[in-house]
């Protein structure tokens, strides 16, 4: 029987883990401050910025909200940003992806404090993961470590195979198992016979943005599958990259989405923003 991995319970964990350390900061005078940063009302980004307020609530940080209107400038929210960089009582700076098309996202990315950067999406952040040094991390690649190590999957020594080089998942997913001493291979869309390179990994992390496209048989019988994914079916129902159903039998381990990996990137931006204040 395959281990079904409980991303809600884990990230459950992590949250209560951090509300008392939150609370135990707090006795010491210790505040710590979100400001999270909307432009324009994407249906699904405010999705995502309510769910991360009510984390911040659970867990005790002080969130400030900023919900901008959709033509607000560029340098309108560069100055934003500068002033919260320069307000010492705000701890992690984030602004809610994607951008209206007339702000150049890397600009503000850019822009963000390293020391505030709690999406670990700065230049900075990510070039510290890849030589090494300490850095605030991609939350949702974060996320699946912490799934795998809190589900006793070791890493160390195993084959993973990473489907998707972006730079907030591929990447910075490849770059933490390296850390944790897997063999890692990164595919992506030029990848010559995706199926035979899939069928290597032990651990096998799909991030491709393709709703049910890993098969059974791009998967070597018993491998773990964590599947990043988040798409509606033809049913409007939840589901991954990976074709779940199909793949099941075949496997160790496996994240269903949803309740995989979607809960453990809000628990890990609130482990972001507790590092920064520490
Ligand atoms: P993305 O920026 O669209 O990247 C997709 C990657 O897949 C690209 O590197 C692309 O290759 C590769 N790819 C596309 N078609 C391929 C094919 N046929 N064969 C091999 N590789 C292929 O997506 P993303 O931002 O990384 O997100 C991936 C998925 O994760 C999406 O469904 C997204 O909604 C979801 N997601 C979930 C969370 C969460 O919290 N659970 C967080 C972030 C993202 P090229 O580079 O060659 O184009």
């Amino acid at each position: 029987m395959a281990l079904i991995i409980d991303g809600k319970k884990i990230s459950t964990e992590i949250k209560e883990e951090l509300r008392e350390e939150v609370a135990a900061l707090k006795e010491k005078g210790v505040e710590i401050t979100l400001a999270v940063i909307q432009v324009g009302n994407d249906p699904a980004s405010s999705i995502y910025v309510r769910n991360k307020k009510t984390a911040c609530e659970y867990i005790g940080i002080k969130s400030l909200s900023y919900e901008l209107p959709e033509n607000t400038t560029e340098k309108e929210l560069l100055d934003l940003i500068k002033e919260l960089n320069a307000n010492s009582k705000v701890n992690g700076i984030l602004v809610q992806l994607p951008l209206p098309k007339h702000i150049n996202e890397e600009l503000v990315i850019n822009t963000i404090d390293p020391s505030k950067d709690v999406d670990g999406f700065h230049p900075q952040s990510v070039g510290a993961l890849s030589i090494g040094q300490k850095g605030f991390l991609s939350c949702t690649p974060a996320g699946i470590i912490q799934l795998l190590k809190r589900s006793g999957i070791s890493i160390a020594g195993k084959e993973c195979v990473v489907i998707g080089r972006s730079n907030i998942v591929g990447k910075p997913m490849a770059l933490l198992m390296l850390r944790e001493d897997a063999t890692v291979t990164i595919c992506h869309s030029k990848t010559k016979d995706l199926k035979e390179v899939a069928k290597r990994a032990d651990i096998l992390i799909v991030a491709i943005g393709k709703p049910k496209f890993i098969s059974s048989e791009f998967v070597k019988e018993g491998a773990v599958v964590i599947d990043v994914g988040i798409h509606r079916d033809e049913n409007n129902k939840l589901c991954g990259d990976v074709d779940y159903e199909d793949v099941l039998p075949k496997v160790s381990a496996i994240t269903p989405v949803p309740g995989g990996v979607g809960p453990m990137t809000i628990a890990m931006l609130m482990y972001n923003c507790l590092q920064s204040a520490r």
